[in-house]
Formats: C-alpha cells, sequence, structure tokens
C-alpha cells in the first residue's frame, strides 16, 4: 500500500543505537518499521555519533540484523571531520577501527592543527591523554569532537560518553570545540541536503533527547522520541524539550507515520 500522499513527511531519519537495536540486541519490530517507510516510498538514512566503528562495520550490522539502511545511507561525523581539516594537520584521538574513514588526512604528533576527539577504546581518555590535548590546545590545536554526547547506554547500564572530556578541555583552555556530530545543525541539514528534502518535511528518530531531540528540532525538522535505549522520563522532563511524538519503541512507527 502506498500511503506517501496521506503523510508530509518525505523522508525519516534514523538514530541507530537504542531505536534499532542495543548493543548486539536488534529491538523488534526494526526490520519491519524500516521496510514500512521504504514501501511508502520515503528515502531512509541512518545518523549515528557512533565513531568505535566504521561506517563499513556500521553497514555490516544492519545487514546482519536484515536491516534494510545501506552504507550509502548511512551518515557519521568522521566525514565532516576530514572535510574541516582539509589540507590542514590533525592528531587523532579516534579507535584504530575508525582510521579508514580518516585516509587521505595528513596526521602528526608534533603541533597539529587540528585534535580530533572521538570514542576511544582501552582505558579512554586518561589524566595523561587529556593533559597532551590540553597542552597541544594552548598551542593553537583546534578541536574537533565528533559529538558531545553526555552519557551512553551499553547493555550493563549507562557510561560516560565523549561530551564530558570535551567540555574539560574547553573549560581548561577557555575555547569551543567544533561538534561535528548530532546535535550539530549542519549534521542534520547535510543529511537532508543529501536526501533531497527540506528540514521541515523530515522526521528524525531517536532516543536521545537533546542530542537527536533537540537537535533536529534546532534544525527545523520534525521529531519522535523512541523510549528505548537511554531514554530515561526523568531526564527528558528536566530537559524541557518535546518531540512531535512519543513512540513506546520503533515498532511503533508505521501506525505513528499516519498522524503526522
Ligand atoms: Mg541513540
Amino acid at each position: 500500500m502506498n500511503r506517501k500522499k496521506e503523510t508530509a513527511i518525505k523522508a525519516v531519519l534514523f538514530d541507530l543505537d537504542g531505536v534499532l537495536y542495543v548493543g548486539d540486541h536488534m529491538i523488534p519490530g526494526a526490520i519491519e518499521s524500516v521496510q514500512q517507510v521504504l514501501d511508502m516510498g520515503l528515502p531512509v538514512a541512518g545518523l549515528t555519533n557512533t565513531t568505535t566503528q566504521p561506517k563499513s562495520a556500521i553497514a555490516e550490522k544492519l545487514a546482519g540484523f536484515g536491516i534494510a539502511i545501506h552504507k550509502s545511507d548511512i551518515y557519521t561525523p568522521a566525514a565532516l571531520a576530514v572535510r574541516a581539516i582539509a589540507d590542514g594537520s590533525a592528531k587523532l584521538y579516534v579507535r584504530d577501527s575508525l582510521l579508514e574513514d580518516f585516509q587521505g588526512i595528513r596526521t602528526t604528533d608534533e603541533n597539529p592543527d587540528y585534535i580530533v576527539m572521538g570514542d576511544l577504546g582501552g582505558e579512554g581518555y586518561t589524566p595523561e591523554l587529556l593533559h597532551a590535548i590540553f597542552n597541544a590546545v594552548m598551542e593553537g590545536a583546534v578541536v574537533l569532537a565528533l559529538h558531545k554526547n553526555r552519557f551512553w547506554q551499553k547493555p550493563d547500564g549507562l557510561h560516560l560518553d565523549i561530551g564530558p572530556f570535551v567540555a574539560a578541555i574547553e573549560y581548561a583552555t577557555g575555547t569551543k570545540a567544533m561538534v561535528l556530530g548530532k546535535p550539530s545543525e549542519d549534521f542534520f541539514h547535510g543529511v537532508c541536503a543529501a536526501l533531497h528534502v527540506e528540514p521541515e518535511s523530515a522526521l528524525m528518530i531517536g532516543d536521545d533527547i537533546e542530542s537527536d531531540i533537540g537537535g533536529a528540532k534546532e534544525a527545523g525538522l520534525k521529531t519522535a522520541l523512541v523510549q528505548t535505549g537511554k531514554y530515561r522520563e526523568d531526564f527528558v522532563r528536566a530537559t524541557g524539550i518535546k518531540a512531535d511524538l512519543l513512540l513506546p519503541s520503533i515498532a511503533d512507527l508505521p501506525d505513528a507515520l499516519n498522524l503526522l
């Protein structure tokens, strides 16, 4: 059934982790909901602040679940970072697995123009590492933060994300990082442009009230908050941000699309 004419929505943007899956577990209804959107003739996109995996690995994971969002439909902050660095030099604090998305960038340990702060494996942002970044910024390096999330959901609970560490560098140096992932307006507008839709005709679905919903609203998109992943009722209320739709889970998307 083609219901495209019945909705003002012309494209659907999905946050991935917490919306379609949590860790290695797919959220029931994810396959069917994405397929329903495609069957309505609408383009889909996967927007993720994940900087632990290259696009190719994210695409493989989705394919493994049977979710029809392909590599060319996935948008990450790494590409924006590469564009910002251009022919400057950079010191990359990202997992080795993400390096394939930074091919062609000139990297250096000595006086880099840019410091890229992404998710790290191992012990992450240790005091020693933060000290090194602090000194580089004091000498003129600009921080490119792949995102600035406060915390994230792992199967064993909530964990500090990279935002608090980016904030620590900003506070210590009195400078502002350039934040490339959600909730950056440029990120949402870039995806809408790639899908050839106006922001007000796009629906962003997320589990993060600030990065997904707050960012998308600010950028002029319609929004749907799912009550899965990192969703916490108290936290949502405290932000004062209201999504256009509140969905128990992604399984409720098909019915809700007709309401917009
Ligand atoms: Mg999420």
